[in-house]
């Protein structure tokens, strides 16, 4: 699909974690404390309500210098959703995120990974869209954390860009996999950057 970044070109070892749908309270300070001890950056795309809600937990992440990007206000389904009504979504998340942080590149990856073409088509103009070339499934709740773990393992290159959720729903799979996945790639000389 043209228009979409799905991962990096990268000759170096270099790899982007994202992660979906926070910031919230209860796991995006545990994501922090473990990128922090690997010296890791990541990329936050984050629903506008959370942001809201939980600003000093978005700061946070900023503070320590990863990035945040749009991820919708309410975390719509584009493929339910009328163009004017979803681009207003996506405009209020990014009017919550430049109150954050004015400059940052303007970045949007659509819930679900799903969005109609005409959607796109729109967005494009302002904002780079980004999916990925991993994902972890790890709010898969009939995967095993191992399993998540080595698929992830398995499927990431330099370059990747690579989803986990800072949510409740991946909580389990994440919390087993996103220290392993920092401990096996950092080990192997990679570096972690935003997006
Ligand atoms: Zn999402």
């Amino acid at each position: 699909m043209p228009g979409y970044t799905w991962l990096k070109e990268e000759q170096t070892k270099k790899l982007y974690l994202t992660f979906d749908d926070g910031p919230i309270p209860e796991v995006t300070p545990w994501v922090l404390e473990q990128l922090a001890q690997y010296n890791a950056k990541a990329t936050f795309f984050t629903v506008g309500d959370n942001l809201v809600k939980y600003p000093e937990v978005a700061e946070q992440a900023l503070s320590q210098g990863h990035r945040l990007a749009n991820h919708t206000q309410h975390h719509l389904k584009g493929w339910k959703t009328p163009l004017q009504q979803y681009l207003h979504d996506v405009a209020q998340c990014q009017q919550e995120l430049e109150k954050l942080a004015p400059a940052a590149p303007k970045l949007f990856r659509p819930p679900y990974g799903r969005i109609t073409s005409r959607q796109s088509a729109a967005l494009r103009g302002t904002y780079e869209l980004v999916m990925w070339d991993v994902l972890t499934n790890d709010y898969d709740k009939s995967l095993s954390q191992e399993k998540c773990l080595q698929q992830t393992l398995k499927h990431t290159q330099s370059g990747s860009i690579i989803v986990f959720h800072d949510s409740l729903k991946a909580k389990q799979n994440m919390m087993y996999a996103l220290p392993r996945f920092l401990d096996h790639f950092t080990a192997a000389g990679y570096t972690f950057e935003t997006l």
